[in-house]
């Protein structure tokens, strides 16, 4: 028997997963629907809580999280009689007349942990597959980005069944005492180190978990690429955010013939999206935090700039910032940039820009721009990653349809669409006989006739 003194609520969660409350399709479909309807009505109110954690435009804040949410939720909507319905199996010989199937029933109480720089979408997308799955669910948002962890924690319960889902604000402290308590499946989005420490929790329960962490991930552009185009949609994905996304290009791999003309072009594009002083831009987004600013502007020493390199700690902004003539082995490409700095690395053969991907860990998505069917092939091929989008970025990950996560050194497990509602939901394996006939051939003793008979009922001759 578990006490929870400190998190009283999980002991109401447990018992209302043990009635078998959240397990009714009317349920899922009404907290799916309710959710909904706080992103509706509570739009105005998400969209402040972003503005204050990251200054996201109300448009960004659409795009990638409420308007994105909504889009999920609807998409399970529509599917979730089908993923719900069991799988039939068909029965040999031997083991007629029976029925078999394997049916998706929910874990229980899972824990969903998210990271700060999508603060809604990371906690509410998984959500969505939880409650989908039939869970009853424990929310903890991230203590960095405090509004929206705030309006998560007193908004949603207004909302949903608060017998199920619980949203607890937690520090670092709070949070390890969290993963002391048994859940079902934990979720985790975050950093790869913090992922460590979720993983050694879940293994003392041996509870099941997936881990979406972050990592580098590189964006070919190769010497037949639209360069307009390329340099437009590069842009966009770096600075959505302020480069604060899992899936941003954190640096370019260039052929040398297009470096000048790539940086030329992203140069354009970055004053075109946010003028010359992108910091009056209402469109560009801050910094989460003065420790993230420092780290950010010490990146930026002794590297050739082509343009940015401002850094604004009292305001938490830093300038988009695109470096040329970046070394592969600068401390630019040590670890995840996380933040508007863009460094370019040329190549002469494609295949030096693969070993300079292959020679880092396993990045959560790789892009590239080339129309080159052979070059395409090649980078499938020769790379590893959870994703690959050929000329755009993000985009992959915005399909419900297309599972998403890393592989790796990026995490392990996929959500989004009917992949979360597999991910929280495990195939228990349902045979269902008769109690007539009941032939004595399977009972020993074992005459040779019987061997015979089974031999030939299985197959086996
Ligand atoms: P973070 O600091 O917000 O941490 C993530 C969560 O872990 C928070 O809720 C935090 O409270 C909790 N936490 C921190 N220390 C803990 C501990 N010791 N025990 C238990 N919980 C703890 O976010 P972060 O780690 O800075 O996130 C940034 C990273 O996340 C980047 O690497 C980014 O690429 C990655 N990320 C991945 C995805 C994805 O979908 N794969 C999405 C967003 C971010």
């Amino acid at each position: 028997m578990q006490h929870h003194q400190l998190f009283p609520e999980l002991s109401r969660l447990r018992a209302t997963f043990q009635q078998g409350v959240t397990r009714e399709a009317a349920w899922r479909r009404a907290q799916l629907q309710a959710l909904e309807m706080f992103l509706v009505e509570r739009e105005v109110q998400i969209a402040a809580a972003l503005h204050q954690d990251l200054r996201k435009s109300s448009a960004e804040s659409f795009l990638t999280e409420t308007g994105y949410l909504r889009g999920e939720i609807r998409f399970a909507l529509k599917h979730l009689k089908r993923w719900m319905k069991p799988h039939r199996v068909s029965v040999p010989l031997i083991y007629r007349p029976a029925k078999a199937a394997s049916l998706r029933e929910p874990y229980g109480v899972v824990l969903i942990i998210g990271a700060w720089n999508y603060p809604l979408q990371l906690c509410l997308e998984p959500l969505i597959s939880a409650i989908a799955a039939g869970n009853c669910a424990v929310i903890k948002p991230s203590e960095y980005a405090p509004y929206t962890a705030s309006l998560l924690a007193h908004e949603l319960p207004r909302y949903l069944d608060t017998n199920a889902i619980s949203v607890i604000e937690a520090g670092v402290e709070e949070s390890k005492k969290l993963l002391q308590e048994r859940f079902d499946y934990i979720f985790y989005t975050g950093s790869e180190a913090v992922g460590r420490e979720v993983m050694l929790a879940a293994a003392r329960h041996v509870t099941p978990l997936t881990l979406e962490l972050g990592g580098k991930c590189p964006c070919i552009v190769d010497d037949d690429a639209d360069i307009t185009v390329a340099a437009r949609r590069i842009v966009w994905a770096k600075l959505l955010n302020a480069g604060q996304t899992c899936l941003a290009p954190d640096y370019i791999l260039v052929h040398e013939s297009r470096e000048t003309e790539l940086i030329n072009a992203m140069q354009h594009a970055i004053r075109n999206f946010y003028g010359d002083n992108p910091q009056q831009s209402p469109d560009y987004p801050r910094i989460i935090n003065a420790h993230h600013v420092e780290r950010l502007a010490a990146l930026l020493n002794g590297e050739l700039i082509a343009c940015g390199g401002v850094a604004d700690a009292a305001d938490r902004y830093i300038a988009p910032t695109i470096l040329r003539g970046v070394s592969p082995d600068s401390p630019l490409m040590e670890s995840e940039i996380f933040g508007p700095l863009l460094p370019v690395i040329t190549y002469a053969k494609l295949a030096e820009a693969l070993a300079i991907i292959n020679k880092g860990k396993t990045p959560l998505a790789v892009y590239l721009f080339s129309s080159n069917r052979a070059v395409q092939q090649m980078v499938l091929r020769n790379t590893r990653s959870g994703g690959l989008c050929i000329n755009d970025l993000l985009l992959h990950a915005a399909l419900p349809a297309l599972p998403f996560g890393g592989v790796g050194a990026s995490g392990f497990g996929r959500y989004h669409g009917r992949a979360g509602f597999e991910t929280f939901s495990f195939q228990r394996s349902v045979l269902h006989r008769h109690i007539f006939p009941d032939p004595d051939v399977r009972y020993p003793p074992y005459h040779r006739w019987k061997v015979r008979l089974l031999r030939w009922l299985s197959g086996g001759g």
